[in-house]
Parts: structure tokens; C-alpha cells; sequence
């Protein structure tokens, strides 16, 4: 079996990936390796992508394919514009064309650092860089991450993107390209993988962040673990932050700006003209939905605990 044969593809790309920032804001001539790097650790991702689907299509010549040449190494692999084909009309990969762009872009910048003396200006080459990482983090995470390729937590994965959100040109480069998207999300949560305010959340199992591309798991413990300050609430005897929800009775609803509210578990998000206190005698004034009446003023409200009281008494 050809999967036996292992030849660190995934492992080798990201090292490279991962060198190729490490001297991305190193002036001028160093720059000229993180091109070398990102050329390489991108080219071997995708040869995985191609080697999963038969080994023999990471040669150039299918006919040439032989598989002791595999294991010793001794072959011409595919170049750039066949594995790209391959990979489209085989594999059925749908490129972004902007990541396709970029990736174009990045060969031929590559290869000007083996033929001509480096001219181009380290601006310009980290803001294409960077913004060449901005499509290739979501590519690799529908392409190599959702298929099992790469581990979902794999180290030098995570990494690479820890060191991208510390760094402000890429930041940018990623809220441009969601900015669209976010528009459209009526409430939106900080993320407490990124940190930056681009989770859309539809409940427990549904928070998706736009800036991450992916859903977040435990997004709700995570949440409350980093942005809700429940010590200071015990410490200074003030109000808990965390309030049961009107609608699912978990202690697990927010006010984010002191007008919009919502609960981290079943998803609601009333704003303040939706909620009112009861002031029944059963509960510590509950958060409830407030009801309008027909004249367009609203009714003094119990909670369902205060109702059964009154029924009860
Ligand atoms: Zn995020
Ligand atoms: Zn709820
Ligand atoms: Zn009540």
C-alpha cells in the first residue's frame, strides 16, 4: 500500500511554512527566505493533497512513476503548473482565485531570487506575503484540516496562525476580506481564540468566527473564561455578570454594552427595551421578557416561579 510509504510531506510544509516567518520582518535580503520557504512548505502541502489521492501523481511523467523511485526519492515530482492542474481537474480542489493569484505571484518572485540580483522592496514583498497568508489559512483548513490531512490540533499549525494574529498587516488583510460577511451578523461576540470581534453565535454548538474561519469549540466556557470577570463580582460583592436567561433559565446571559444581551447557551439576544424585572416575591427580581399590551404600554410581568406562587397561594 502506497500510504505506507511516508514521506513527511505535511511535516516538512509546515517547518517550511513555519521558517518562512520567522524571517518575514528581517530587513531586505533576508526577506529572500521566507519566499524560498513559503514556495517550498506550500508546494509540498499540496503534493500531500495529490499524493492521497495516488502516489503516482506526484510524478511529473505518470508513466515514469515506479515506487522504489518513490521511496528513494530519485524522481522528478510534478511542477508547479501540473500539480496545479491535478489537483483541480482530479482532485476536484476549487482554488480561490485570489489564493491562485498569490501563489503565481509567489513562484515567480521565488524564482527572481535564484536568477537576478533582490530588488524588490521589502513592503511590498511582506504586505503580497501576507496577504497571500490571508487566503492560505482557510484553504488549508477546508482542504488539509476538515479532511484529516492535518491533525486539527496540530503544533506547528496552531502556531503559525498564533504568530499571523500577533501580527497587525496580516490582522488587517483578514478583516477586509470578512468585512463583507460580518455585515450581514446582527450581533457580534469577541473571539476568545483571535480575540478580535468577528464570532457569530447561534448557540452552544454554533459559534462560527469569521476572523478563525471555523466554528469554535466550547465557545461558551471559553468565552466566559476570558472575557467575563466573574472574580471582581465576588470579590467586591457586585452584581454577577452571568444572569439566568428568560428563555433557557441557565445562568449563562450577558449584557454586552448595557443594551444588548445575549445567552450563551440557547442563543437569544433580546436587547433592554425586550426585558424587565419581575417583581414578584418568589425570585431575586428575574430577568423576563417584557410583554406589550394592546394600547402600546406594557403589563407588569411575573416570572414563572412568581405565576405559580400567586396560583398557588
Ligand atoms: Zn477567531
Ligand atoms: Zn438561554
Ligand atoms: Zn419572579
Amino acid at each position: 500500500m502506497a500510504h505506507r510509504i511516508n514521506l513527511n510531506m505535511v511535516e516538512n510544509g509546515l517547518d517550511f511554512i513555519s521558517k518562512s516567518l520567522q524571517t518575514i520582518e528581517r530587513p531586505d535580503e533576508d526577506l529572500k527566505y521566507s519566499l524560498i520557504n513559503l514556495h517550498a512548505g506550500i508546494q509540498l502541502l499540496l503534493k500531500e493533497i495529490l499524493f492521497q489521492e495516488h502516489w503516482s501523481l506526484i510524478f511529473q511523467s505518470i508513466e515514469s512513476a515506479d515506487k522504489d523511485k518513490l521511496k528513494s526519492g530519485d524522481f522528478i515530482s510534478v511542477n508547479y503548473d501540473t500539480l496545479i492542474k491535478r489537483l483541480q481537474k482530479i482532485s476536484g480542489i476549487k482554488f480561490d482565485e485570489n489564493l491562485l493569484d498569490m501563489m503565481d505571484w509567489l513562484r515567480k518572485e521565488r524564482n527572481k531570487t535564484e536568477h537576478y540580483h533582490f530588488v524588490v522592496t521589502a513592503d511590498v514583498l511582506k504586505s503580497n506575503i501576507v496577504k497571500l497568508f490571508a487566503y492560505l489559512i482557510p484553504f488549508i483548513k477546508s482542504e488539509m484540516i476538515e479532511t484529516e490531512l492535518i491533525d486539527s490540533d496540530d503544533e506547528r499549525f496552531s502556531e503559525i496562525q498564533e504568530y499571523l494574529n500577533e501580527f497587525d498587516e496580516y490582522v488587517k488583510e483578514r478583516l477586509q476580506l470578512i468585512q463583507k460577511k460580518l455585515k450581514n451578523v446582527d450581533v457580534i461576540l469577541q473571539c476568545p481564540i483571535c480575540n478580535q470581534e468577528t464570532v457569530e453565535f447561534t448557540d452552544e454548538t454554533d459559534a462560527f468566527c469569521y476572523f478563525c474561519d471555523g466554528n469554535i469549540k466550547n465557545f461558551t466556557e471559553q468565552y466566559i473564561d476570558s472575557f467575563v470577570d466573574r472574580y471582581s463580582h465576588v470579590m467586591d460583592g457586585g452584581e454577577d455578570p452571568l444572569l439566568e436567561c428568560p428563555e433557557c433559565d441557565l445562568e449563562t446571559f450577558l449584557c454586552l454594552d448595557g443594551y444588548q444581551y445575549v445567552c450563551l447557551t440557547c442563543g437569544v439576544k433580546p436587547t433592554q427595551d425586550n426585558l424587565t424585572t419581575c417583581n414578584g416575591p418568589r425570585c431575586n427580581e428575574k430577568l423576563i421578557y417584557r410583554r406589550y399590551s394592546d394600547d402600546g404600554g406594557y403589563e407588569a410581568d411575573f416570572c414563572n416561579i412568581c405565576m405559580d406562587y400567586f396560583k398557588h397561594a
